[in-house]
């Protein structure tokens, strides 16, 4: 067999059409490079090769009986705060080390019914806190193109995986840029959809007004079609919003001819170009805004809210709510219990502090903190009321262009270990917190390397247009080879 860890989902997709493997085949290559490489990748919890194995053989006789589905038999993996029946759900904590949920999120069923097989669980922050995925109760994730530095969170384990070739594509969650950055870290493409688009049912929630779940690929096409299987409505999510899903996919192989992106107009805002982004990083985003260019866009500049001001609301409204909805941990119910507890009191207070990790106690008590009766008024709301105003900038930007482009993160990806201060992590997600304030969906995609590490590019689009994000990376794509760049693993 060639190398299918190299192929696209189209591609994998007619080699199981055309015969040229089996789906047992195929999940067999991608588990034993999982073997071999994963042990100093660490993307993986939970690496699933029996239950897989045993779905490869079951896609293969259904396609054998003449099921039509055409990603029957084709690998993936999720992200390890998505509830999945039977198999460990353990969101990187050691509050959920045990857990195995009884029934499967809806997305992971939907994308169960396309036909992906499923190889696993992959690591990430605890509970999707953190830009480092040095957070896990499970040990870092390193990023496969340099072992010494992070491959970004809180999806790093999806980003890592894809990158390293253990799985064509993935499940990620964003909840202030946790598919994008690492996204961006790892050289590989991820899409965030709109709010609403993607059912949070069986999704462990973090902060349920901003999470949103996506997809992982190397390109736009490859993500267009896990995001086409995961989407849809969903009556058991109340935020889950009743429309049609497009066809991206059919959509993106209409992109084509010599000007692909003739009348787009790509919004650039300054406020996201200024102190703290690096400058070799700003010159790879510059480049590929040329790009655009010579692809037929027009670049116009747009304005934003000051990121720093999106940063600080982010921080305030994510952690209240993370703080309401971590409450449900409390050593009773399901997750760690403390050993010998003294009374009911010790119990919840020996289970959730033995059972959380720092970054996820330090979100509670500032959650719990701008919540608090004397508190409440001048912080969470004040920053409710913030949030509609950075909603009213990106609305107003969106008079003057189809799509807004940014860097994705101000640097490349850092040393594993440095024990930056949590202010200095957070102020990594700078360009990538407004998206999920406004809900609105966000991409991606790389577009070159600086000191061997990959850069990404932003792009934000309005409510309800993955579209065209989608179409705007597939044009690049097809015009640069950045996305098929792969690291060199042992
Ligand atoms: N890095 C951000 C945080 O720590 C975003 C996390 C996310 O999107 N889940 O909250």
């Amino acid at each position: 067999m060639t190398t299918p860890h190299t192929l696209s989902v189209r591609e994998l997709a007619d080699g199981l059409q055309t015969k040229q493997f089996s789906s047992v085949e195929l999940t067999q290559h991608f588990l034993d490079r999982i073997n071999m490489h994963d042990k100093a990748v660490n993307s993986f919890i939970t690496a699933t090769p029996e239950l897989a194995l045993e779905q490869a053989k079951t896609a293969d006789e259904l396609r054998a009986k003449g099921d039509t589905r055409p990603l029957l038999g084709v690998p993936m993996a999720h992200k390890d705060n998505l509830c999945t029946q039977g198999v460990l759900t353990t969101c990187g904590s050691k509050m959920l080390a045990n857990f195995t949920a009884p029934y499967n999120a809806t997305l992971v069923e939907n994308i169960a019914n396309q036909g992906f097989i499923s190889l696993g669980k992959l690591n990430m922050d605890e509970f999707a806190m953190g830009s480092d995925n040095e957070k896990s109760y499970f040990g870092a994730v390193h990023n496969p193109y340099d072992l010494d530095r992070v491959p970004g969170g809180s999806s790093g384990g999806s980003a890592s995986a894809v990158a390293s070739g253990f799985v064509p594509v993935a499940t990620g969650s964003d909840t202030g840029g946790s598919i994008r950055q690492p996204a961006s870290f790892c050289g590989v493409t991820g899409i965030k959809s709109t709010y609403g688009r993607v059912s949070r049912f069986g999704m462990v929630a973090y902060a349920s007004s901003f999470d949103q779940a996506g997809a992982f690929g190397r390109s736009a096409l490859d993500c267009a079609y896990l995001l086409q299987a995961m989407s849809g409505y969903d009556p058991k999510d109340s935020t889950s919003v009743n429309k049609e899903v497009p066809n991206w996919v059919g959509e993106l192989d209409k992109v084509g001819g010599d000007k692909p992106l003739a009348g787009l107009k790509v919004g650039v805002p300054t406020e996201y170009f200024g102190t703290g982004l690096n400058a070799d990083v700003k010159a790879k985003i510059d480049d590929a805004l040329k790009v655009y260019q010579e692809l037929g866009a027009t670049l116009v500049d747009v304005h934003l809210t000051d990121p720093q001001i999106t940063l600080a609301t982010y921080y305030l409204l994510a952690p209240a709510e993370a703080s309401s909805n971590l409450s449900r941990f409390d050593g009773v119910r399901y997750g760690y219990r403390c050993e010998n507890p003294k009374d009911l009191q010790d119990l919840y207070t020996r289970s959730r502090s033995e059972g959380f990790g720092a970054e996820v106690q330090r979100r509670i008590i500032m959650g719990t903190y701008a919540l608090s009766a004397g508190y409440f008024d001048a912080y969470y709301v004040k920053a409710q009321k913030v949030r509609r105003l950075i909603l009213n900038d990106f609305l107003k930007a969106f008079e003057s262009c189809d799509i807004i482009a940014t860097p994705t993160a101000p640097t490349v990806a850092y040393k594993l270990g440095e024990n930056l201060s949590p202010a200095e992590i957070y102020m990594g997600d700078v360009y990538t917190i407004g998206v999920n304030l406004a809900g609105l969906p966000s991409l991606s995609h790389p577009v070159g390397f600086v000191g061997g590490l990959p850069v990404g590019l932003q792009l934000i689009g309005k409510h309800w247009a993955e579209n065209t994000l989608l179409n705007t990376t597939h044009a690049y794509q097809g015009a640069t080879a950045f996305h098929k760049e792969m690291p060199k693993l042992g």
